[in-house]
């Protein structure tokens, strides 16, 4: 239940109130929101006068659900904002991971030349090998922020685990919560206490109750603004790295108040497919898309077999645009 407590209430009484019914505190604009278990379903009427307004839940998706807030919630990055009443589709590339200056300045200047306005690249790498490119760590985040001072993109970036989170929360602009992460309660915690949008990925385990109520941790942490990436799924295939859950994403369209991106790139798992699967997803009329993309696909240090090359990538922007006009939509 979410339960809209009245300005002008007494703090002491609030807290009652939130410990009676073992509720998350919220506040937001100077009033307490209380969050409970979905299994509460009414409080004792002798708190009545205090409410101002309140909604019960099936289930505990509750400050992500669309009978909450009745539209897709409104994110701004850099100059565009996502979700609300505009029709952007964010259009999000760059390599895997950060290599080297070279490698990130080239991938800047292609995103000038493409009209596009964001850079993501990870820095720490959650691989599933030890013995694998990790990512060059705090100093690929500072390349990433030149980038960001020089072109004035704003910059996406990945936390693994909760020891380096802070300082990728310092560095990025958007900071993305990779698909192991996603139950990373340190991570999910710190990144209910900053301001700036969150890029959360679905683990590729998951159902969509548990993706959902991953990210009202965040929410119930105090921070809103929380972007939802679907980026395959774990199923019976072997012929692709993963299965993009399209009908996922439907169900997330019409219950879920949170704007989505789509990653084609990490459920395809071969570059060969990304192109078709892109204009799946843009078709899907959602707020972005998630490309990798590297100057030399080949040398990559990590998802070689993933990332479209500069050219590639060209060629499929040319046939989004007119994908994007049919389903209403503005690509930036
Ligand atoms: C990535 O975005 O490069 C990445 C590691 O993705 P995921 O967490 O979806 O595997
Ligand atoms: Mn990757």
């Amino acid at each position: 239940m979410i339960i809209h407590l009245k300005k002008n209430i007494n703090k002491i009484l609030a807290k009652e109130i939130a410990e009676k019914y073992q509720a998350v505190e919220l506040i937001n604009e100077n009033k307490i929101i209380l969050i409970t278990p979905y299994s509460v379903k009414k409080i004792d009427e002798k708190y009545n006068e205090h409410v101002d307004n309140s909604w019960i839940f099936d289930s505990d998706i509750q400050l992500a659900s669309k009978k909450y807030f009745p539209s897709t919630r409104e994110i701004k990055i850099g100059k565009f904002a996502i979700g609300g009443k505009n029709r952007n589709t964010l259009v999000i590339i760059g390599p895997c991971g950060v290599e080297s200056k070279e490698q990130i300045q080239q991938t800047a200047e292609f995103i000038k030349e493409c009209g596009l306005h964001t850079l993501r690249a990870g820095s720490f790498k959650p691989r599933t090998s030890p013995y694998s490119f990790q990512g060059m760590g705090i100093e690929g985040l500072k390349l990433l922020a030149e980038m960001r001072d020089k072109y004035g993109f704003p910059i996406v970036s990945e936390v693994r685990d909760s020891s380096h989170a802070d300082i990728v929360i310092e560095y990025s602009d958007v900071i993305q919560i990779g698909a192991k992460a996603m139950y990373d309660h340190g991570i999910l915690r710190k990144c209910g206490k900053t301001n700036k949008p969150i890029l959360l990925k679905r683990g590729f385990g998951s159902t969509l109750q548990e993706f959902v109520q991953a990210a009202e941790f965040i929410l119930s942490g105090g921070n809103g603004n929380v972007i939802l990436c679907e980026r395959g799924i774990r199923t019976f295939e072997t012929k692709s790295r993963f299965t993009l859950d399209l009908c996922g994403v439907a169900y997330l369209k019409e219950n879920i108040n949170l704007p989505i991106i789509l990653d084609p790139s990490h459920a395809m798992g071969y570059a060969y497919g990304v192109p078709d699967l892109a204009r799946a997803c843009m078709a899907m009329d959602v707020e972005g898309l998630l490309i990798e993309v590297h100057p030399d696909p080949k040398a990559a240090k990590s998802d070689a077999s993933q990332q479209l090359n500069h050219e590639q990538f060209k060629k499929l922007f040319e046939t989004l645009k007119p994908i994007a006009k049919a389903v209403g939509r503005t690509i930036v």
